[in-house]
């Protein structure tokens, strides 16, 4: 056995608990010792019953803690345990302890199974909290174990007790057992894979001293050293597989190499000129970057990102048409077919019939010829995948987020090592971005075309729900715009569920009868048939709709100038980030819009998020606030594919992931250290996968 043995060979372990810890992804007795505890508890170290009083034990490290909270801990014989049945039914445990010095009563609530555990004779320690029980004084055990002998030291009693999530039926009790004598057993073959000059750098602790000590630690302070170590590593890790990816991709060669002519120059300044806008300055940066990646023969990987609205279509778009200059088609991938027919409607206008554009939807039928002769196709990913398409020189992926890792694994199936541009509208906060995305290279649009008004925000008081709407009549009657009303998600999932539909197809049916039955009301959801999601979307941009009821699935991208009012239901449900992208469904055209959030929950912390949320149109800030307050997850959405959850560093720890890439690079531009046989290991121990295309 070693420290990388399999799981199933744990020593003394219940077949069922080991297929509990493989659910939960541990399948090593090194993955075992890398499941961390969350919080560290404090019992006093133990004492004897006469010394013990209600005052505060000098020898304590936490003495704060223990004044507070009258714990302590204390062992000796059991010499009498019985059980109590109240009168509310319930049952008390009550026994007697007995050490050299004298003599405590104990007590448990509602933990009948203890009597077949502990019986006059056993040796015991337990820590709990001191108090005076009708005079009596007695202590309430949070905390027991059985000993052999009275000299044996407590793993689950005083002294720093680390507490662990419990998972998947398994106690914090049975994992912290079962570490502890793995722990015992294999630490001295922990060896640090770290080079020492980055060791000594940013003065870690050796791994082994972490490992130990973030589940048995000698103090406080070991504790977070410990902390920080593996947190180093956590993020370390992550980047260095990003960099390594990225060189990978580097090597690769596209097939053939585009070219920028007079010519093709001319044509592109042209084209620009025709648009019926000016872009804005960091549009043209970003066409820069982008036709500069085009032109090399290694393929292009690059995220554009910017703001809901600020216009990263126009700039995929002249993307697209240096390439069809190169005699190359482009793919372009949305992720619902709304936002297909969307961008098919978007570039038809733009390019006045100078390319071909073909949409792949599920309703209508392409033949093989209509592959061959266009120049742009669009389509959802579930009908891109099914086919071959020759001659693909560029891939667009919008809104990438909504995209699973299976799905961008396929992509090399279309075309051999394409160039890649990837959107999102999500403020990917600059830290998230070192660590996950390192692989790409990175273009912002900052701005917003110049005639946006700002929208305003307004979290609506619950009892002001009526006369919201009362405002809205007044408002698509007299200025004649549009209303969306999202309606949230039950299991705040990325997909609908039936559940979720008949949700919102019953608010769809009140709000259309008994809040605006004056007014032309129609549904969107994702499950609905394509046709009519067309002759819905169709409605809605034409006006012949006021107010669009949907699931928030269904929204992302969409582009309606007029419309001017968003309700968000159940807003509290949302991440900030997620909030953003959804109010940027309006504040499209020259009119000022809004966006109303409507909320049940009247938590404070709660109320205060989305207040932050009403105060800033900036989609960083808010992302950065979430990042902060709820972790990396609110940003992408609760269940969002590819995004790893960090045991233990924290994202919001700007220093780290500035120090961490300082080092991944360090290890970079050394070969030796790359192919090391101890990063070769650190990398393979690390299962998730990143967002990589390759
Ligand atoms: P997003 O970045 O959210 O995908 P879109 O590409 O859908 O934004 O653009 C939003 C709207 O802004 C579209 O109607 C587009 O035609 C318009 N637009 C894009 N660039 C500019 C610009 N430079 N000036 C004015 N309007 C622009
Ligand atoms: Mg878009």
């Amino acid at each position: 056995m070693s420290l990388f043995s399999n799981i199933d060979f744990l020593p003394k372990t219940a077949s069922q608990t080991i297929h509990r810890l493989k659910k939960i992804g541990i399948l090593t007795y090194w993955d075992l010792l890398n499941y961390y505890p969350f919080r560290i508890q404090f019992y006093p170290k133990p004492q004897l019953i006469s010394k013990v009083v209600v005052q505060v034990n000098n020898e304590n490290l936490f003495t704060n803690e223990f004044k507070l909270s009258n714990q302590i801990t204390i062992r000796g014989e059991i010499t009498k345990i019985l059980n109590v049945s109240t009168k509310n039914g319930r049952h008390v445990q009550k026994a007697t302890l007995k050490d050299e010095s004298g003599q405590m009563n104990l007590i448990w609530f509602n933990q009948y199974y203890l009597l077949s555990l502990i019986k006059p004779g056993s040796l015991i320690q337990i820590s709990g909290k001191l108090d005076q029980i009708r005079g009596t004084r007695s202590v309430l055990v949070e905390s027991y174990e059985l000993l052999n002998n009275l000299s044996d030291v407590g793993i689950h009693t005083g002294g720093l007790i680390p507490v662990y999530s419990e998972k998947n039926g398994l106690s914090s009790r049975l994992i912290r057992e079962k570490i502890y004598h793995l722990l015992k057993a294999y630490i001295d073959e922990i060896y640090d894979y770290l080079p020492q000059e980055i060791i000594n750098k940013y003065q870690l602790i050796d791994l082994r001293h972490a490992i130990s000590n973030i589940h048995t630690p000698i103090d406080e302070h070991n504790f977070e050293l410990a902390k920080h170590r593996l947190a180093f590593d956590e993020i370390f890790i992550l980047q260095l597989k990003s960099k390594i990816q990225r060189e990978q991709r580097k090597r690769l060669k596209v097939k053939t190499q585009m070219v920028e002519t007079n010519e093709i120059i001319d044509k592109l300044n042209q084209f620009e000129e025709e648009l019926p806008f000016k872009l804005t300055h960091d549009q043209k940066i970003a066409v820069g970057e982008l036709v500069l990646d085009l032109k090399k023969n290694e393929p292009m990987n690059r995220l554009l990102q910017g703001e809901v609205g600020s216009g990263k279509t126009v700039v995929a778009l002249i993307a697209a048409y240096f390439s069809y200059l190169n005699g190359k088609k482009t793919l372009i991938l949305a992720p619902t077919e709304i936002l297909c027919q969307q961008h098919f409607t978007t570039l038809t206008k733009l390019l006045k019939n100078k390319l071909k554009i073909l949409t792949l939807t599920g309703s209508n039928k392409t033949k093989s010829g209509d592959i061959k002769d266009a120049d742009i196709i669009i389509g959802t990913t579930a009908l891109i995948f099914k086919k071959k398409y020759p001659n693909v020189g560029l891939i667009v992926i919008d809104e990438q987020h909504k995209f699973g890792v299976v799905q961008r694994a396929k992509l090399k199936n279309i075309a051999q090592h394409p160039h890649l541009l990837t959107m999102t509208a999500t403020p990917i906060p600059r830290t998230v971005l070192l660590t996950l995305y390192g692989q790409l290279d990175v273009s912002r649009i900052k701005e917003l075309p110049q005639e946006r008004i700002k929208t305003k925000s307004f979290l609506v008081p619950y009892d002001k729900r009526e006369k919201a709407y009362e405002w809205i009549r007044k408002k698509i009657t007299t200025e004649h715009i549009q209303v969306f009303i999202v309606c949230p998600l039950i299991d705040q999932s990325d997909v609908e569920t039936m559940k979720d539909i008949k949700a919102v197809s019953r608010e769809f049916e009140t709000l259309k009868t008994q809040v605006f039955p004056k007014f032309r009301l129609s549904l969107l959801h994702g499950k609905m048939k394509s046709a009519e999601k067309k002759r819905v979307m169709t409605e809605f941009t034409q006006g012949t709709i006021d107010i669009l009821v949907s699931t928030p699935v269904v929204e992302v991208g969409i582009d309606i100038p007029n419309a001017a009012i968003i309700i968000i239901e159940s807003s509290d449900r949302y991440g900030l980030a997620q909030l953003h992208q959804l109010r940027g469904r309006v504040g499209r055209g020259s009119i000022q819009s809004y966006c109303l959030l409507f909320s049940e929950n009247r938590n404070p912390t709660t109320q205060n998020r989305l207040k932050v949320f009403t105060s800033t149109v900036n989609g960083f800030e808010l992302a950065e606030y979430d990042l902060k307050n709820r972790g990396a997850g609110e940003i992408f959405g609760t269940k969002q594919h590819g995004i790893p959850h960090l045991k233990i560093a924290d994202f919001s720890d700007f220093d780290l992931v500035e120090k961490t890439q300082e080092a991944a690079d360090y290890v970079m531009s050394r070969p030796s250290l790359i192919k090391s046989p101890e990063i070769t290991k650190m990398l393979n121990n690390l299962s998730t996968d990143l967002y990589s295309q390759d």
